[in-house]
């Protein structure tokens, strides 16, 4: 597959909780800001995550010792550049912003039914592959 390019980007940072893509090869996605600042790259979240065992997108445990998180201010983002050609970076109103977002990550990870679909089926013919490897003739 060639790399993804998005055709046109549309970020509703003031009055919506959304960013679209629309991709070149037509495929069209749409994240919240919550699923994207979940899904941050940068090696911080990354690790954070690896650590949770979660995917890029999946929120983390609500931590129960601290009921003021139940209270958390709508996540936006309080500035968003297009880095390149090749990727676009946001800073958060919680302070981070140390993620860039490139076009083939966001793709990687599109959360439409059909693109998660896809992925947990790369899941079932990998384990598929574990549990009846070739036989070697
Ligand atoms: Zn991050
Ligand atoms: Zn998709």
């Amino acid at each position: 597959m060639s790399a993804a390019q998005p055709a046109s980007i549309k970020v509703h940072k003031t009055s919506g909780t959304t960013m679209e893509i629309a991709w070149k090869d037509g495929h069209q996605s749409t994240y919240t800001f919550t699923y994207l600042r979940d899904a941050c790259p940068c090696a911080m979240c990354n690790e954070e995550r690896v650590k949770d065992h979660r995917e890029p997108g999946q929120p983390p445990a609500p931590d129960t010792s601290n009921p003021l998180q139940m209270f958390k201010p709508q996540l936006r983002p309080t500035e968003v550049a297009q880095v390149g050609n090749y990727a676009i970076r946001f800073n958060w109103n919680d302070g981070h912003q140390h993620g860039i977002f490139s076009w083939d990550y966001l793709r990687e990870w599109c959360p439409c039914d059909e693109c998660r679909a896809a992925r947990h089926a790369d899941d079932d013919l990998e384990q598929d592959i574990d549990n009846h490897p070739p036989r070697v003739q």
